[in-house]
């Protein structure tokens, strides 16, 4: 297959994680017998630096041109006034609203090696493989708003209509078939009148998707399940606010936010596909960078844009067996030797 990439490497150690994908993929491609091309384009901080906004015209014209978006991470303190008009993360929305990029997933999963290192008792934390589903274009981020200004109130409002609750739900209930074929819902539908509309909207879409058992709870219920039974989730799907929440809840149970991966979906294939964590610009260009995140994220670039399963599982199963092995960078040896960056890529490009 042949297939063409952007790029964005972004700020701090986004260049380091993303140069490690690029070679995982490379590695893939030739062993695979595909061809990918990786066009570098700029957005975030080092964009405002060149061109004085966070996502240049250029970068959007190239994503036009690819069949996927492989990002980075953006920000750093040069750039972290926050009432600066011109900010790294503004390139983040404006990608996700330009490309359409409505349903967010975020894998969660315990590896065996790294069990012991998280928060909860190991005994609740076996089995824990779950898949988050988040809104990403709707919802309170997006709704009508208003400022206080110099007077004493002010508003954001949560509005969802039922075509952008169904695509996400079509989402959600296809990528449980793929899975445990079990399906949880969060909302707030006992005060929330959207979050009703949210519900109903669910349980029609679920009449499509008889193999796939649906469940509903509320955010705040969520909250404690999440912590009390993770094993028992398996697929995920929440609106925007609440998603961005326990997204972030649930990615302290795999021990490092170096580890974690995520797609941001628009309909049809195309995809942006980034680690979860951010620039981390106190480690940056020491070599201490984790890049597992942005290399599963890889393997979901492979998976849902390109249709290449195999080659997915490839790159997930090499990244289990060197955790297997004891390798380890800086963020998850807790105290024990580690290695560094460009040693645990290559661990993980001898693996596949
Ligand atoms: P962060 O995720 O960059 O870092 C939090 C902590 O985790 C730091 O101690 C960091 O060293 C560590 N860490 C993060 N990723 C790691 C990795 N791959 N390997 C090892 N350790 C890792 O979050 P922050 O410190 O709150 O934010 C730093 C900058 O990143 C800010 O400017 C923020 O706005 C930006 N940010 C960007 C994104 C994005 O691009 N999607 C997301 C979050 C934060």
């Amino acid at each position: 297959m042949k297939a063409s990439i952007m790029v964005l490497p972004g700020d701090g150690i986004g260049p380091e994680v993303t140069s490690k994908a690029i070679a995982v993929l490379e590695k893939i491609a030739s062993k695979y017998g595909h061809e990918f091309t990786f066009n570098e384009a700029l957005m975030g901080g080092i964009a405002i630096d060149k061109f004085g906004t966070a996502l240049p015209d250029e970068t959007l014209r190239l994503g036009e041109q690819s069949d996927a978006i492989l990002l980075g991470a953006v920000g750093g303190p040069k750039w972290d006034n926050p009432t600066a008009p011109v900010r790294p993360e503004q390139g983040l929305l404006k990608i996700r609203k330009h490309f359409g990029l409505f349903a967010n997933l975020r894998p969660v999963k315990t590896y065996p090696a790294l069990i012991e290192y998280t928060p909860l008792r190991p005994e609740m934390l076996e089995g824990v493989d779950m898949l988050f589903i988040r809104e990403l274009t709707g919802g309170i981020y997006f709704g009508p708003r208003q400022e206080a200004g110099d007077g004493d109130s002010s508003y954001d409002t949560m509005l969802y209509t039922r075509p952008e609750i169904e695509r996400v739900a079509h989402v959600a209930f296809r990528a449980a078939q793929g899975r445990r074929k079990k399906l949880t819902s969060v909302d707030k539908a006992n005060v929330l009148a959207v979050m009703r509309l949210w519900r109903k909207t669910v349980v029609e879409v679920h009449e499509d998707y008889a193999d796939v058992a649906l469940e509903h709870l509320l955010v705040d219920a969520m909250t404690m399940h999440l912590l009390t039974r993770p094993s028992s989730f398996d697929v995920v799907v929440a609106g925007n606010m609440f998603g961005d929440i326990i997204t972030d809840e649930a990615s302290v149970l795999s021990g490092s936010l170096g580890m974690l991966p995520s797609a941001s979906l628009a309909s049809e294939r195309f995809g942006l596909y980034e680690p979860i964590h951010g620039s981390a610009p106190d480690i940056a260009g020491q070599g201490k960078a984790n890049p597992t995140g942005t290399i599963l994220s890889t393997a979901m670039l492979l998976r849902y844009s390109l249709d290449l399963e195999t080659e997915a599982q490839a790159i997930e199963q090499a990244v289990e067996n060197v955790l297997a092995e004891g390798a380890r960078t800086a963020d998850i040896a807790h105290g024990g030797s580690f290695i560094s960056t460009d040693e645990f890529a290559q661990a993980i490009l001898n693996q596949i």
